[in-house]
């Protein structure tokens, strides 16, 4: 299998969630994701009204949305570190290939379609 496509489709992926992370969040000692508390934001210079309304979400929606984002990064290194040890592609659940499909839409998809369903 040609895995350029995907490593190029993942590091992508890689960029704009980190992206997305770093605007809410920062890394903490344990090297985990943390959403950036209140008192910090409006510590940091903010220009206008607008986007003081944006960033005055929830502590908690942020940091809900963080962990979702912090868990589609780990997937997307998890799928990148295969694709180094030729293992990319594989099914975790019956290790057969992955539809490329799939790969296509998905490329830090974890199981292939038939597995997918099963679990769902
Ligand atoms: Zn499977």
């Amino acid at each position: 299998m040609n895995t350029d496509i995907y490593k190029t489709k993942l590091e992508e992926e890689k960029k704009l969630l980190e992206e997305e992370l770093k605007t809410m969040g920062k890394v903490d000692k344990t090297g985990d994701w943390e959403a950036t508390p209140e008192s910090e934001i409006k510590a940091q210079d903010v220009e206008d009204e607008g986007d003081m309304a944006d960033r005055a979400e929830d502590y908690e929606e942020r940091s809900s949305t963080l962990s979702v984002l912090e868990s589609r990064l780990g997937d997307v290194n998890r799928a990148l570190s295969l694709i180094e040890n030729g293992q990319y592609g594989i099914c975790e659940i019956c290790k057969n290939k992955i539809e490329e499909v799939r790969l296509e839409v998905n490329p830090s998809a974890r199981t292939c379609e038939t597995c997918m369903k099963k679990v769902i």
